[in-house]
Parts: structure tokens; C-alpha cells; sequence
């Protein structure tokens, strides 16, 4: 394989905001035209207490649609295996992702960094992972790279032979890298984050795997500085979506 096809490992994930119409007005604005009309867009910023004490009203009484009129798009790059769980997430979500039979895929594969947990220990549903030995991290960093390598030398074997690209990526593996744009709503988002981050402020406790986590701990972060007080209400009440 030459050196450009060489592949390249990566223990991290890509997560940018690369368009957005998202703010805490948005939130009030909506919910006080229902008893304020069109009027309380000339009124939202002049009480910011009562706009906190509004914003956290809503999020605690589970009013959900004043979270919906808002809109961010998400540059994400990760393994196929987070876009299979992260698409799992239908309602107020849209997606477009790269495409295996429009272009050549990229040698980018996941291997799991240092501080990656790798040992499971207890039952489905009640267990939790512990960090894994020097010699474990050093056969599974192996084995995935010369698995990765291997399968994608026989994708280039068949591009090479004149095979179409949509039969040639079936040997490629769910820790290949792919990336895609996903749009969604404050309140969307916010049922996405109760399930795919483990905080202790959730009175519903979920157990994501780590590698969804890691690109939801990353939208939070970027949600956050577009929409405080609606992050700390949600944080506030269990990170419940409401
Ligand atoms: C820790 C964890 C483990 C998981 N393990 C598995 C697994 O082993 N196997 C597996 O298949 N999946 C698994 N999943 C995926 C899970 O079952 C959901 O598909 C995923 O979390 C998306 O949740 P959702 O359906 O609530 O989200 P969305 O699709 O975004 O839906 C949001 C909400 O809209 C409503 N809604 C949407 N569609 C419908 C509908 N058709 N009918 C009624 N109400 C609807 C529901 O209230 C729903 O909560 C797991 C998820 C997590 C977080």
C-alpha cells in the first residue's frame, strides 16, 4: 500500500457547530406569545430573572415545544459504530453522511486512547467498566491495527481490480471513521444528552458507551454557549428532556 493509503488511527472524535439559530430567547419567545402575543419580542430582555425563572418553569413543569424553535447543525466525525447508535435518534433530528458508494473511504480508523476504560465487569444493565492493564491496551491497539490495516488493503484490492465501490466497503469494519451533519432543536438534543452522557445530575441514570458519550459531551459543550439557561435548567432538573 503506498503511503497516502497508509491509514491513520485516531482515539478521539471531531464535533463542530457549523450553523445555528439557537439562543434562550427563542425559548422564551415562544412560550410567551401564548399570553403576551406578538408583544414579547420587544419585552424578552427586560427582566432576565424572570426570563431564568420562566426558562426553569417550563423545563421542571416538562413544557417541551417553546425548546423546539431553534436549530443547530453539527459537523461530527466519528466510527460508523456511534452513527449506527447515534441514528437510532429519529425524532427531531436530520442527518446526511458521507457516502460509501459516491466516494473512496478515507483510511481513518478508531483505535481506543489510553484513558479508554476497557474492562467490563458485572451484568447488562448493572455493570461498570474499569481500566484496563498496559497488556491489554497493547493487544487491543495490535489487533485493531492489523485487522484495520488488512481490511482495508482488500478495499483497495478491489478498487484496484475495477469492483464498485459499494461491494468493495463491505469488508470495511464499524470502527471506520465516517462523518456526517446532524441538525437538531434544543429539545431534541436534550433527549439525545439524557441518554448518551452519564452525569450525576440525572435522576435517570443512562450508560452510554463511551464513544457516543465522548461526541455528546462535546454538543453540550457547544449547546451550552448558545443556550445557558436553558443548559443549566436542564441540568437544574434531572436532565430530563422536557
Ligand atoms: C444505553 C443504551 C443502550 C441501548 N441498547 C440498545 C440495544 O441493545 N438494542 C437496540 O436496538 N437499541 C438500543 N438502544 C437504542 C434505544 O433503544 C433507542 O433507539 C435510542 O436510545 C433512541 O431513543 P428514542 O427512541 O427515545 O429517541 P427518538 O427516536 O429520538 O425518539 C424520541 C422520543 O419520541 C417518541 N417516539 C419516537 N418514535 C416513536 C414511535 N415510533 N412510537 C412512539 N413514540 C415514539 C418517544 O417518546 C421517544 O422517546 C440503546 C440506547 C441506550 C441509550
Amino acid at each position: 500500500m503506498s503511503d497516502d493509503l497508509a491509514p491513520t488511527f485516531r482515539s478521539d472524535v471531531t464535533v463542530e457547530l457549523v450553523r445555528s439559530a439557537a439562543t434562550d430567547t427563542d425559548v422564551l419567545w415562544a412560550a410567551r406569545v401564548s399570553t403576551k402575543g406578538e408583544q414579547s419580542l420587544e419585552t424578552i430582555g427586560e427582566d432576565p430573572e424572570k426570563s431564568k425563572g420562566l426558562i426553569n418553569f417550563l423545563m421542571r413543569d416538562r413544557h417541551g415545544t417553546p425548546f423546539e424553535h431553534n436549530s443547530m447543525t453539527f459537523f461530527i466525525s466519528a466510527p460508523i459504530f456511534v452513527f449506527r447508535e447515534f441514528h437510532r435518534h429519529r425524532s427531531g433530528w436530520s442527518y446526511n453522511e458521507e457516502s460509501g458508494r459516491y466516494r473512496e473511504l478515507q483510511p481513518v480508523f478508531y483505535v481506543p486512547g489510553p484513558e479508554r476504560r476497557l474492562v467490563q465487569q458485572g451484568k447488562p444493565g448493572r455493570y461498570e467498566f474499569v481500566e484496563g492493564t498496559a497488556e491489554q491496551h497493547k493487544v487491543t491497539t495490535e489487533a485493531m491495527e492489523e485487522s484495520y490495516r488488512s481490511s482495508y488493503r482488500a478495499y483497495q484490492e478491489m478498487l484496484a481490480a475495477g469492483v464498485a465501490r459499494e461491494v468493495a466497503r463491505a469488508v470495511l469494519p464499524v470502527g471506520l471513521f465516517s462523518s456526517m451533519y446532524a441538525t437538531c432543536n434544543a429539545r431534541s438534543l436534550m433527549h439525545f444528552l439524557s441518554l448518551r452522557t452519564k452525569n450525576e445530575h440525572a435522576t435517570v441514570p443512562s450508560f452510554p458507551q463511551r464513544e457516543i458519550e465522548m461526541v455528546a459531551e462535546q454538543m453540550e459543550e457547544l449547546w451550552g454557549q448558545l443556550m445557558p439557561l436553558t443548559r443549566a435548567a436542564f441540568d437544574a432538573h434531572g436532565r430530563v428532556a422536557p
